[in-house]
């Protein structure tokens, strides 16, 4: 449709102008979610030498190979026992076996671990029961990293995985990118907040609390700037505030009605501006620019509208500057289980419900889809993403969802 901007070109825009945030040095403790800013080299081999996969025996396997181990079983003089976290003073000769416990380095000498319950104390000696095959019962060196090889690429998520690895290679801090900061302005006259006594005639503010959680869960560090009346001072005083931020987000104010001013403010503050009519639904006007080093938008007001632009825009600027390398969420395919239709012209993104039934995934509707019921993002767990040339879905049609909790999976 003439005269609209395309999601694909605006997220493009967005992230063109966008450079992931500087490192900072963290404890392993605070290093959960945040993203390496570091390629992470093994300083040395683990497991760091051979070891024991079992309590046993490190013997010579030339001496236990025998076939008729049951009815004749090897007989090894035991040279030495070494505790848990010891090595070994000795190494193993023909006819000897020395006791070990898991994970200890296999004595010199050795080339195969028997598990203790295979053998039978005789004496001074053991009896071995099975013939193990050679090297069996042992973990290599280097079996899990070799030294010098990167382990964790910078632009990884620290999930516990890494967290551990990041243990074993004795890494008590590492360098993450920082998180991004986002300043948060709502913008309305009909605008009350929550610590303020109001009359029925105010809309509680909504959308600076469903915002910042939104950058919360991005891995942001929200910031509230409260509530900016509708007048251009107002609104460019609270803006000042906010431009220490990396990113501020502005909601409301971004249409063409008479008390919609966000779009003239942000030009007078700053340089370039892009503003547009964008072809999705919900989520029409979007102000985006640079006020100084401060990236600015400016969302619709209908807490849908803002919530859902936020995901398509604001969230993957912020997952860039957070030194991630992709940016957009999950997205399956499942089946519609509704009829739908729409002009062939915006792009429409319906709350939906994904299950999984008899292994297949399924999308439903959450049912009305005004921009202003917000139960629909209550009930979502997914956004369907209906291109713009779709002009209708019938039951069973694929399509694709944009997953926003994997909670379906679990059962
Ligand atoms: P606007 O884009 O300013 O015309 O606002 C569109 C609609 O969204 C209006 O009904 C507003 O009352 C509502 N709205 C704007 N800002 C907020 C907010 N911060 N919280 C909840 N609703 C809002
Ligand atoms: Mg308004």
């Amino acid at each position: 449709m003439q005269g609209l901007t395309s999601l694909e070109d605006a997220r493009k825009t967005v992230l063109d102008s966008v450079r992931p945030l500087g490192l900072e040095k963290v404890g392993l403790l605070e290093a959960l979610g945040r993203v390496l800013g570091e390629d992470i080299i093994a300083a040395r081999d683990n497991p760091p030498w051979d070891n024991s996969a079992m309590d046993g025996f490190a013997v010579r396997w030339e001496d236990i190979k025998q076939e008729h181990a049951i009815t004749k079983p090897a007989v090894l003089t035991v040279i030495e026992d070494v505790p848990a976290g010891k090595a070994a003073t000795r190494s193993v000769g023909p006819g000897q076996a020395i006791r070990i416990m898991t994970g200890a380095p296999v004595p010199k000498g050795a080339d195969t671990v028997v598990k203790v319950e295979e053998t039978e104390p005789y004496g001074d000696s053991v009896r071995i029961f099975k013939p193990e095959r050679r090297g069996a019962n042992i973990r290599p060196q280097g079996e899990d990293v070799k030294k010098g090889d990167c382990i964790i690429a910078k632009g990884t998520q620290i999930r516990p995985a890494e967290a551990g690895m990041l243990a074993i290679l004795a890494r008590s801090f590492v360098f993450v990118y920082q998180r991004p900061r986002v300043a948060i302005l709502s913008t309305g006259d009909e605008l009350a907040d929550l610590d303020e006594r109001f009359d029925e005639d105010k809309i509680v503010n909504s959308n600076s609390y469903g915002i910042a959680a939104a950058v919360q869960e991005a891995g942001g560090i929200p910031f509230l700037l409260g509530i900016a009346r509708d007048q251009p001072s107002a609104l460019k005083e609270k803006i000042a505030h906010g431009l220490n931020a990396d990113i501020l987000v502005l909601s409301g104010g971004v249409s063409m009605g008479d008390y919609d001013f966000t779009k003239a403010v942000f030009k007078e503050l700053g340089a370039e501006m892009h503003f547009w009519k964008l072809a999705i639904r919900p989520g029409q006007p979007l102000a985006f620019g640079r006020i100084q080093h401060t990236l600015a938008f400016g969302l619709p007001g209908n807490p849908v509208s803002s919530m859902v632009t936020f995901e398509q825009l604001v969230r993957p600027a912020m997952l860039k500057m957070s030194g991630h390398r992709s940016y957009g969420r999950p997205v399956v395919q499942a089946a519609f289980q509704e009829k739908f239709s729409k002009r062939p012209d915006r792009r429409h993104f319906l709350r939906g419900i994904l299950s999984l039934e008899g292994g297949v995934l399924k999308v439903r509707t959450t049912g009305e889809q005004g921009s202003g019921i917000l139960t629909s993002m209550v009930k979502a767990n997914g956004l369907i993403d209906v291109p713009e040339h779709v002009e209708r879905l019938n039951p069973g049609d694929t399509v694709d969802v944009q997953v926003l909790s994997g909670q379906f999976w679990a059962r």
